[in-house]
């Protein structure tokens, strides 16, 4: 079977044409697998986890334990805290590692690049602390200006950056951002939201402090993703969330501690979730990734410059390891009657400001149409957008 036969969903009309979904930088498709693996522990194997003797408890708990396994295996990290995505992971750094290790004056560096779920915490964090932030600003060229991330860093105590922009498509120069940081003293946070369902990534090579991702933009369930910790920060961290499952002892006098990740995974967790997840690594290890991703960098390459010779302005930059994302805007049509028009035809695609209104107040607009594609898309649907988008432009500009 065809990789993308086994996404049921792509079998779909909308609006009484063959669905094409563009819409894989906020979340992806399921394969039949993950769906199945799901169903399967609701219908077969649905217990609560780590807490009891009888056989479907130990199915649940060797399917929850199993996913941390396979992103430990997959990413060469030694701990995997599971929380339910990216935005979580970062709280979860901001409560855990952050209100324990940073005090007033402190500095925190952040880039204008970074989604909202980078940015709103460490505001919090910020007032409640009295700790700085700085923001490395975005060049014309769609990157970061790294003379200003370099003059950043003194003081700085953790830098905090995305991996790959959800709006611009761009991978940062993470190998030299966190060598710098280091040598200034300041631990790495990473926002692989984007990056990790685009290549993989040794974490342990990589020397990056924390690494946060979601499953759902990699063929995964909703409600479930990881941080990755090293294991000098991992013992920086202090419990934030407190309840079952976190907890060694408890007595009315006090509590002790798990010292492993269940320290900060408190209260029932996402054992359907982290069944589907799993499944989703697996079936992710029956293509070349990085296969994958040339051919549909080489797709959006394609796209942008149709759209460019059509007249409209493209924001990004489709280098080898950039994410297949193309944000554009025409000169006229409205983003969203062009989404709408789109819609109309079968063509899910995102309008908006991306939850990035920093790095687009830097571009100077409000929002864009974004066309993201991943592993399941064709050539063919890339050229009926294109072909789409001249009709409407021909009709409408
Ligand atoms: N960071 C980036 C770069 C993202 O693209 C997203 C999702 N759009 C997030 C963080 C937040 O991910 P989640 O909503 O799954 O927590």
């Amino acid at each position: 079977m065809s990789l993308r036969d086994q996404f049921p969903i792509l079998q779909r009309k909308v609006n009484g044409y063959p669905l094409v979904y563009l819409d894989n930088a906020a979340t992806t498709q399921k394969p039949q697998v993950v769906l199945d693996a799901m169903n399967g522990y609701y219908s077969q194997s649905n217990a609560n986890v780590h807490r009891a003797v009888h056989t479907l408890a130990g199915e649940a708990t060797e399917g929850y334990e199993s996913c941390r396994t396979k992103l430990k295996q997959r990413f060469n990290a030694s701990k995997a805290i599971i929380t339910s995505g990216t935005t979580e992971a970062i709280n979860l750094v901001a409560h855990a590692w952050g209100r324990a290790n940073l005090r007033s004056g402190d500095a925190i560096v952040l880039t204008e690049m970074e989604h909202h779920s980078d940015i709103v915490p460490w505001q919090m964090l910020a007032q409640e602390r009295g700790v700085e932030l700085r923001y490395v600003p975005v060049t014309q060229h769609f990157t970061l200006d790294m003379d200003a991330f370099a003059h950043s860093l003194d003081g700085a105590k953790l830098v905090c950056v995305v991996h790959t922009s959800n709006v611009l498509g761009v991978r940062n120069p993470l190998e030299d951002i966190i060598a710098q940081s280091h040598a200034a003293g300041a631990k790495v946070l990473i926002d692989a939201a984007q990056g990790v369902p685009h290549a993989t990534v040794d974490f342990k090579a990589f020397g990056a402090d924390f690494m946060a991702f979601s499953a759902h933009k990699m063929c995964g369930p909703t409600g479930i993703g990881a941080l990755l910790v090293q294991p000098d920060a991992f013992e920086e961290m202090q419990p934030f969330m407190g309840g079952g499952d976190m907890i060694e002892t408890v007595s009315v006098e006090g509590s002790t501690y798990q010292t492993n990740e269940h320290k900060f995974e408190a209260g029932t967790p996402r054992i359907a979730e982290a069944i589907g997840w799993s499944a989703a690594l697996d079936w992710m290890d029956s293509f070349d990734l990085d296969a994958e991703h040339e051919r549909m960098v080489s797709i959006a390459r394609w796209v942008a410059d149709e759209l460019r010779t059509m007249g409209m302005s493209v924001y990004g930059r489709h280098d080898d390891d950039d994410a297949a994302v193309v944000s554009f805007l025409h000169p006229t049509i409205n983003s969203e009657d062009m989404a709408h028009l789109l819609d109309a035809r079968g063509y899910a695609v995102r309008t908006g400001h991306h939850c990035a209104q920093p790095l687009l107040n830097r571009l100077g607009i409000t929002g864009t149409v974004r066309a993201s594609f991943y592993v399941y898309n064709t050539r063919e649907e890339a050229e009926g957008l294109v072909a789409e988008l001249k009709e409407i432009v021909e009709k409408f500009a």
